[in-house]
């Protein structure tokens, strides 16, 4: 055994014991962008694979402000005090909010994080969604070895990145705000497709009447909407919930349980994780080809100069890219 294969035994053997010091070193091997680091990061999951522990992975994406902090902590503080080791992830690619900084999130869920049965990890600091989304993937990789029961994986509402959230998650759950009824037409459709669960946070004093009024509504799009082999009678489901005053998130947690329970009992969990590894798979393939492709000198020399005859108008583009493709072959 060389001398990093040992030094990465040792690691796994602290992660496998729960070591939230540990967890946090690997998190961050595997945040590093270094080619040493990868390396190692790559040693320390082939040793962590197989394992077997199994997080429940929850995905929670609503727009700045809905209240994802305060509906974390509630939620967190709640899960935790019922005995379960709770991690929480950030995705957070096209927004500086935390630029990394541990501080930014530590002080968002501020009783949480001082939960010895609690982890919580910012966001990695800017960068493309590619990158963001492996390193979350082997996050949870490593928060699921180290025998968390839940790993919650929140997201800021923008861009493509709830759909990549969902692509790794067991369920998926959006938390809104009271609305009118006509606002309805502003949730995207794609994240209504996506969700198994849609919380609508702040149903408390005033706007305790719009909640329910919002909650009625979207129960009824979701319904017209969607219906998934892997969903059972009366999913997806929409709940009121407030996180300020800890109202209705048992209830929540009760629904996300029945849902986990009968996708296990009905083979749908391991269909979809098996799917989503086969995404992954084909998504790494991809990239990394692309990747290749972008180092390639010849390569990029053809493109430029094959663009340039695009823009001129000699080359249609469809012209051009079957061109680029049939030199690419040889
Ligand atoms: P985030 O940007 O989605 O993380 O939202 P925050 O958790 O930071 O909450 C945004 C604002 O909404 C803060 O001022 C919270 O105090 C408030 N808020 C969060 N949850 C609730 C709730 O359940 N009820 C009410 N009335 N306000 C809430």
């Amino acid at each position: 055994m060389t001398e990093q294969q040992a030094s990465q035994t040792d690691l796994a053997t602290r992660i496998l014991a729960g070591e939230r010091r540990a967890l946090a070193r690997a998190v961050t091997l595997v945040e590093s962008t270094r080619a040493d680091h990868r390396a190692q990061a790559a040693a320390l999951l082939e040793v962590l694979r197989g394992h077997g522990r199994q997080a429940l992975r929850i995905g929670l994406s609503g727009t700045p402000g809905v209240g994802k902090s305060t509906f974390i902590e509630t939620f967190g503080m709640m899960l935790v005090s019922q005995g379960l080791r709770v991690a929480v992830l950030a995705v957070d690619p096209s927004s500086t909010r935390s630029g990394g900084s541990i501080l930014g999130d530590k002080t968002r869920m501020e009783r949480l994080s001082r939960e010895p049965g609690a982890f919580i990890r910012p966001s990695p600091s800017l960068s493309h969604l590619g990158g963001v989304s492996r390193r979350t993937r082997e996050a949870v990789a490593l928060c699921e070895a180290a025998g968390f029961d839940v790993v919650l994986i929140e997201t800021v509402g923008v861009g493509q990145s709830e759909t990549m959230v969902a692509e790794m998650c067991d369920l998926f759950v959006l938390l809104l705000a009271p609305a009118g009824g006509d606002e309805l037409q502003g949730v995207k459709r794609g994240i209504m497709e996506i969700a198994d669960l849609i919380l609508v946070n702040k149903a408390d004093g005033e706007l305790k009447a719009a909640a329910t009024r919002t909650c009625a509504d979207y129960a009824g799009a979701l319904r017209l909407m969607r219906k998934r082999a892997e969903d059972p009678d009366g999913f997806p489901k929409a709940l009121p919930v407030s996180a300020w005053e800890d109202d209705g998130l048992d209830a929540a947690w009760d629904e996300m349980q029945t849902l986990a329970a009968w996708r296990r009992a009905e083979g749908h969990w391991e269909k979809r994780r098996a799917a989503q590894a086969a995404h992954w798979f084909e998504e790494e393939v991809r990239s990394g080809l692309l990747a290749r492709l972008n180092r390639d000198a010849d390569v990029k020399r053809a493109m430029a100069e094959m663009a340039t005859r695009v823009a001129a108008g000699e080359l249609s583009p469809d012209a051009a890219a079957e061109e680029m493709l049939g030199r690419l072959k040889n």
